[in-house]
């Protein structure tokens, strides 16, 4: 099954600009055949955490939300609530980090929902068919709950599953913090005791009865069912997640979660092919992009777009200065992503994609000018 993969490149005329440009994107790709009319759209988004820079503008949300205005929809953006102790750990604090990036109502012409609730714990349960890893996945209220989900991608490379694109954004950025978790590790957090007050807050959060206290708090394994909730309430960033999850697992549950995500709804995803940082935006610092600029990617299909991103990524040249820069000794590597994050591989998303019936990520390139 081949799908279309529409694309425009970041070149402007004088009188233009990249973000009419990505309108007449969004107009060429079909987007406008979804029926809007009254539904709610999620335009799931990454804030950015803050101190990072590579993140996309809210320009481009914009963009997306006059688009579904135009026809008749209800567009707000929305992410989830990270699993790592940062500024994005809970609503509060991710709405403020939004709005330092520059996330407002104003900015991107709609309003802003945290997917996952105040503490992350705001969560449906959403069967996985045909999962390998992953029977239900955890995903944000917001995002299970809208009637469309829109992404806005921002394609870069990754420390743990080599490349981020639509699946990751979908996949993890719509799971839960228990989703997280599951994504993230094979096993349950644990507790600094050297950041620990013995404030005692996170047994309040916890159902299992699982953490115990003495000197410090500690978590008995026997009992934790791994459900994230007391990272969330340690006002003390004392407990944190073990992230011992194989890379190539982390990409299939990726995937499995995505499927979860995206059945029974209209979807659409818009890739951004540009600062492609080695890390993901969750890092507070982003290193000088590894290529150059190179456009915006649209498709129903967020295996195809995937594949499109990696594969035109791979055909670019290495920007001068960059960590990429540093493997070319002997050249211009064979795989930019697994150069710039050794031990990750891209490829296992579109490998389990196509085992789980998603499709393999071929793909037909369309030129919008
Ligand atoms: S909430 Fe944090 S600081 Fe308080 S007891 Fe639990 S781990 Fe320690
Ligand atoms: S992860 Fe969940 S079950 Fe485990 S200790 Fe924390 S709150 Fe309790």
């Amino acid at each position: 099954m081949t799908s279309k993969v529409f694309f425009t490149d970041m070149h402007t005329e004088l009188n233009d600009s990249l973000l009419s440009k990505m309108r007449r994107l969004l107009e060429a790709s079909g987007l406008g055949d979804i029926d809007m009319e009254k539904k709610f759209v999620a335009i799931k988004v990454h804030f950015g955490e803050y101190g990072n820079l590579a993140f996309l503008r809210p320009n481009y949300v914009k963009v997306i939300a006059d688009f579904v205005k135009s026809k008749g929809g209800i567009p707000f953006a929305t992410d989830c609530n990270t699993l790592y102790v940062g500024m994005r750990k809970n609503a509060v604090e991710h709405l403020e980090n939004a709005a330092l990036n520059g996330f407002n109502p104003t900015t991107t012409g709609c309003q802003i929902i945290i997917g996952d609730g105040l503490k992350g714990t705001d969560d449906v349960e959403l069967p996985v068919e045909g999962g390998q890893y992953v029977k239900i996945a955890k995903i944000g209220r917001a995002v299970a709950d809208a009637d469309i989900l829109i992404t806005l991608n921002h394609f870069k490379c990754h420390e743990i599953t080599g490349i981020g694109g639509a699946l990751k954004n979908i996949g993890m950025g719509c799971a839960s913090r228990r989703g997280k978790m599951e994504l993230h590790t094979s096993g349950k957090p644990s507790v600094l005791g050297d950041k620990c007050r013995n404030c005692k807050k996170c047994a309040k959060v916890c159902a299992q009865d699982a953490i115990v206290f003495g000197k410090t708090a500690s978590i008995d394994f026997d009992k934790c069912a791994g459900c994230g909730r007391c990272i969330g309430a340690c006002p003390f960033d004392a407990i944190i997640s073990q992230y011992d999850e194989k890379m190539e697992v982390v990409n299939a549950k990726i995937v499995e979660y995505s499927k979860a995500t995206i059945a029974g709804k209209p979807s659409f995803h818009i890739s951004v092919l540009a600062d492609v940082s080695p890390y993901c935006d969750c890092h507070a610092e982003n290193d000088v992009p590894i290529i150059p600029d190179v456009g915006f990617f649209a498709s129903a299909d967020p295996v195809a777009i995937d594949r499109a991103c990696a594969e035109i990524a791979q055909q670019q040249p290495v920007v001068h200065g960059s960590r990429l820069e540093k493997c070319c000794e002997h050249g211009k590597p064979d795989d930019i992503f697994a150069a710039t994050n050794p031990n990750t591989r891209w490829q296992s998303h579109f490998e389990h994609a196509e085992r789980m019936g998603m499709g393999d990520g071929s793909y037909e390139l369309v030129t919008v000018r």
